[in-house]
């Protein structure tokens, strides 16, 4: 554990990437899509189960939204003082004329909430907003967002019905170039929430207008996971890895970013984390982040699974597990400084991400 730390500065690493959930029994503003607490929909419902298990809240009333935070303290504590985590707001799904499409929202975190828990808990916690772009007051969003402190702007395309290659996200790519504020955007396939399901809108080579608008975008997991259109070949262009059309992304556009969070999952990692590890001309535009809470989820990040691609050492094995035991936040990082694919590992630079966000 000391050598995980060893060459980092805590103050500056953030965790770019962590989930805040909750039910809305506090008085949060969080609104869950009664689908999902219904049986009659088993996915949305084990989907909401396993999320609130994650984070190790219990049904207990007027007590989860707390306890959610109040968990997440913990495990910071576990840390060493400095680090922060970047705590995403979640926006609604709306349709194509900017209005709020309630029936294929999974749920809503609202802005006001992720920011007014940051600035409580500042030694802890920094904030992303979540902004459809298409909502007829974007802009004005936007620019409180920023005003309230927002360090990025986190979008899930797919489950939010955004198409980021649509000409109707423009003036939102420009604001966002002229406030200097990231957009953090899920490309690939997303298994952990269900909305709008437009699969095709996570596509990485959507992201290409907002990248030519000159807004700093950070993929979400490399888009390490699923199949998409190669676009290049015609709108009907042949599936593809996901992950090769970020590559091809990330290779033209000196604004695009990476993030590492969940690339250590068993349905993720291999070739995608081996390449991600490997190529060190890649690090100074990767992020790391949790992807919290899914590190508390047992049977996702699996330590045999990585032990077996010979990317951990068998013999840090069982302290990992130990550690994956107590703080799900320690266990991923000091699982991530582990990671050795030919001999090489992470830079440091990646887990140092509060420069990106603090400039
Ligand atoms: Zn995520």
């Amino acid at each position: 554990m000391r050598a995980a730390w060893e060459g980092i500065d805590p103050a500056k690493a953030w965790d770019s990437h962590t989930h805040l959930i909750g039910t809305g029994d506090a008085g949060s503003g969080i609104t869950v899509n009664p689908r999902t607490e219904s049986l009659l929909d088993p996915g949305q419902y084990a989907r909401r189960l396993f999320f609130l298990n994650a984070g190790c809240v219990h049904d207990a009333a007027g007590s989860v939204d707390l306890a959610y935070v109040d968990r997440m303290r913990n495990l910071i504590d576990g840390m060493r003082p400095g680090v922060k985590m970047l705590l995403f707001a979640f926006e609604r799904a709306y349709d194509e004329r900017g209005e709020p499409d309630a029936e294929h929202t999974v749920f809503h975190i609202p802005n006001h909430y992720a920011r007014d828990v940051a600035k409580k808990h500042p030694a802890d916690f920094e904030w992303a907003a979540s902004i459809h772009p298409y909502r007829r007051d974007a802009l004005a969003e936007l620019e409180q967002a920023k005003r309230d402190g927002a360090r990025a702007v986190k979008w899930l395309p797919s489950a939010m019905g955004i198409d980021p290659a649509s000409e109707k996200c423009d003036a939102f790519y420009q604001l966002l170039k002229k406030m200097d504020l990231p957009l953090i955007a899920h490309a690939g396939l997303e298994r952990a929430v269900l909305g709008r399901e437009a699969h095709d809108f996570g596509n990485p080579l959507r992201l290409r207008r907002a990248l030519e608008a000159g807004v700093r975008v950070v993929v979400a997991h490399c888009a390490s996971m699923g199949e998409d259109r190669d676009l290049d070949q015609g709108a009907n262009g042949p599936y593809v890895e996901s992950f090769s059309l970020f590559t091809r992304v990330f290779e033209k556009y000196p604004n695009a970013y990476g993030d590492i969070s969940a690339m250590t999952q068993v349905n993720r990692a291999g070739p995608a984390l081996a390449r991600v590890i490997e190529n060190q001309a890649w690090h100074a535009r990767l992020l790391n982040g949790s992807d919290y809470p899914l590190p508390g989820v047992m049977p996702v990040f699996s330590v045999d699974y990585l032990v077996s691609l010979r990317m951990v050492q068998e013999s840090a094995a069982p302290v990992l597990r130990e550690i994956r035991a107590h703080n799900p936040l320690l266990f991923d990082f000091v699982l991530k400084r582990h990671l050795r694919s030919s001999g090489k590992a992470f830079s440091a630079s990646v887990f140092e991400t509060r420069a990106f966000f603090v400039r």
